[in-house]
């Protein structure tokens, strides 16, 4: 029965398939055999104007895409200034954000909401814990570094000492003094 209904419709399909669609130059707009390689009308490459129109569309769709991510990340009204806040080492967008805030809680503006206010205060106190962690941790960095750069210029001064023949640099004994024969 199944078999019966498909001859039936393999029957009632075209003999031959259908005649290749179609296209038209990217570049002129002319319309095309689907095989042709160059434009009948104006010759250019066909498969060169095609990828380049597609790339063209793909770099537009990709543009338009992050301009409206930028758009609504500025938007969002604290974006930024999460940012500014949460910022590292930076000091400075953090010192702002935190004056920022710390104003527009101290000085509401008359017909600011509750949930507003609570905003500027979180986003000021995340400011204020990350200028302390960040004052804390660099000042740590500083002493490493300041540690490593004495202890490397040791190194390279006994170096620079043993170099030197006739006065040859012992471990507890002043360096650069000639020993006596
Ligand atoms: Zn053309």
């Amino acid at each position: 029965m199944i078999r019966a209904v498909e001859a039936a419709d393999r029957a009632r399909l075209p003999a031959r398939p259908p005649p290749p669609p179609e296209r038209h130059c990217a570049s002129c707009g002319a319309p095309a055999p689907a095989r042709a390689v160059i434009c009948p009308a104006c010759g250019v490459i066909l498969a060169v104007e095609d990828t380049d129109a597609r790339l063209r569309r793909a770099s537009a769709r990709l543009n338009s895409r992050i301009r409206e991510a930028v758009m609504r990340l500025l938007r969002k009204r604290y974006a930024a200034l999460w940012m500014m806040a949460l910022l590292p080492f930076a000091f400075a967008p953090a010192i702002a954000a935190l004056v920022y805030c710390s104003w527009r809680v101290l000085r509401p503006v008359p017909d600011e909401v509750a949930g507003t206010l609570a905003q500027y205060a979180v986003i000021g106190s995340v400011a204020l814990v990350n200028l302390l962690l960040s004052y804390h941790f660099g000042m740590e960095a500083l002493l490493l570094l300041a540690g490593w750069a004495g202890a490397l210029s040791g190194a390279v001064e006994s170096f620079l000492r043993n170099l030197l023949p006739s006065a040859p640099f012992q471990p507890g004994e002043p360096p650069g003094r000639i020993r006596p024969a």
